[in-house]
């Protein structure tokens, strides 16, 4: 079990990685268009390679995204943004944004929320010996699927990116069982449901 232990957080000012925008700029399309995508709340209809998010409520105004600046799932940024700061950053009107940190400097997961929690830094384990047992039984999977719905069994509301997260943070995994595409998890989590 993780339980929440909120550290405060400090807010700095961000320069908009291109790739971030260039997303944004497909969302404000999307939404130009009226696509069910940004129409229908969601977590993940409005989704690329290093981001996805969706509509928070039918008719609302609010999206949140995560989205990846480097090449894995560590570090993340959870973004929530209305509509009309979608239009300006999609048109270079806005090239920087507000986002809070952690006051560990080693972490560089950034939140639009003061009151958003870190997973690195805003949890702590208990009843350790109750998980791990579990988490290191996965490591004897036969093959990556079977790791996926361990894992899935562990924690039934694990995203896709979650999923595939963990799992690369062990390569001794993808080593022996190959690596996962994004398609190959979905497929798993939509039949473990
Ligand atoms: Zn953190």
């Amino acid at each position: 079990m993780r339980k929440l232990d909120f550290r405060p957080k400090t807010v700095t000012r961000v320069p908009i990685p291109e790739r971030l925008r260039s997303f944004l700029a497909h969302v404000q399309s999307q939404i130009a268009a009226g696509d069910d995508s940004a129409v229908f709340a969601s977590d993940d209809l409005l989704q690329v390679e290093y981001a996805f998010g969706g509509l928070v409520d039918k008719g609302g105004d609010q999206f949140d995204f995560t989205y990846f600046p480097g090449a894995s799932t560590s570090p993340s940024w959870r973004l929530r943004l209305a509509k009309a700061e979608i239009l300006d950053i999609a048109l270079e009107r806005v090239n920087y944004l507000n986002l809070w940190k952690c006051s560990d400097a080693g972490c560089e997961n950034l939140f639009s929320s003061a009151a958003d929690s870190c997973r690195d830094c805003d949890f702590v384990e208990t009843e350790v010996s109750e998980v791990k047992p579990s988490i290191t039984h996965l490591a004897s999977s036969t093959n990556r699927q079977e790791w996926a719905r361990g894992y899935l069994s562990l924690f039934p509301n694990a995203h896709a990116f979650e999923i595939i997260g963990a799992y690369n943070s062990h390569p001794e995994l993808g080593e022996r069982l190959g690596w996962f595409s994004l398609t190959e998890v979905k497929d798993v989590i939509s039949k473990a449901q």
